[in-house]
């Protein structure tokens, strides 16, 4: 592709990482509106439109690094444009403790964005603009990092090459969020790349093509249908999450009043990876996840 440079660096522990987390870094632009636009309608916003860092490896990684408390033992692995965007992303990250040096920065392209258009009943529009994010490569994530880590956690918003390529390159055990939903073709090479596999009802749904089940018994049925015979933890929202292996475990989550929602499920995958790169059993790691996440539904924002 394009002329580029390094990363910005953020801190560097010196020692291996715990966790890599390659995925997407984006600025999400949120703007508030009385309500939302028809197809070719304008509407003015509220005059309260704000821009902030997001993309979920981004906010996955940002979540390992609280879930952590070390300086980094969580690298990410993505790629930003050269704007102002690349910064805002970058510069979150590192005051994190998050190592960015293997973000790449992509000249003449700009960092993902996600535009957000929010009324006042909390309904959305999304659009997710992918820009740097679409130009991973399988090259940029044969790294010693993404080799060296305890765990490697993925997710579906860079291509699908590079999303196989790092499990491939993975020596350590690879944790796979698989949002957004992958298209049916791409599922069996996906599954086969993971070791621990974290939908929520909805993305699990999606993988066995089937409605979203309702129920533990529904989920569980869904599990056991997929072409896969790794774990599986499904997030399942104020219901907690489901550890589905050779026994079922539910872990419910705490009551909390909840506040805002976004970003729960990257909360919950950067708290389990890091509870598994450190060796925690897996039932204790998900019921730390659990916590973590519950917790972070109590504020808003998506970090
Ligand atoms: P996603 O954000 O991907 O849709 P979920 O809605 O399943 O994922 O939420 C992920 C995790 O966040 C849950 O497993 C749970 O631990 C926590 N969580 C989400 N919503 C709530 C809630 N209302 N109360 C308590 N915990 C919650």
């Amino acid at each position: 592709m394009i002329a580029e440079e390094s990363g910005a660096g953020g801190a560097r522990g010196g020692a291996t990482p715990a966790v890599a987390v390659v995925g997407s870094l984006n600025v999400d632009r949120v703007v508030p509106v009385r309500e939302l636009p028809a197809p070719g309608a304008t509407v003015i916003g509220t005059g309260a439109s704000r821009l902030g860092p997001g993309g979920k490896g981004a906010n996955q990684a940002a979540a390992a690094a609280a879930a952590s408390g070390r300086p980094g033992a969580v690298v990410m692995v993505g790629a930003v444009g050269d704007d102002d965007g690349a910064d805002l992303c970058l510069d979150d990250l590192a005051g994190r403790g998050v190592d960015t040096s293997r973000v790449r920065r992509v000249a003449r392209v700009s960092t993902g964005l996600a535009t957000v258009v929010l009324d006042d009943a909390s309904q959305n529009l999304i659009v997710v603009d992918p820009g740097a994010n679409a130009g991973l490569t399988p090259d940029d994530v044969r790294c010693d990092e993404v080799r060296d880590a305890a765990v490697v956690l993925l997710q579906l918003e860079v291509p699908t090459a590079a999303v196989l390529a790092a499990a491939a390159h993975a020596t350590g055990e690879v944790v796979l969020n698989p949002a957004p939903s992958p298209g049916p073709d791409d599922v069996g090479e996906l599954l086969a790349a993971a070791d621990v596999l974290v939908p929520n009802r909805g993305e699990l749904a999606d993988l066995v093509g089937e409605p979203e089940a309702s129920g533990v018994d529904g989920v569980v049925a869904q599990v056991r249908a997929l072409p896969f015979d790794g774990v599986v933890v499904v997030t399942m929202g104020a219901d907690g999450a489901l550890v589905v292996a050779e026994t079922v475990e539910h872990v419910e989550a705490p009551r909390v009043a909840a506040v805002d929602t976004t970003g729960a499920g990257d909360c919950f995958c950067g708290a389990l990876a890091v509870g598994l790169a450190e060796g925690t059993p897996l039932l204790e790691a998900v019921r730390a996840a659990v916590r973590a996440a519950a917790e972070s539904v109590t504020r808003p924002g998506a970090r």
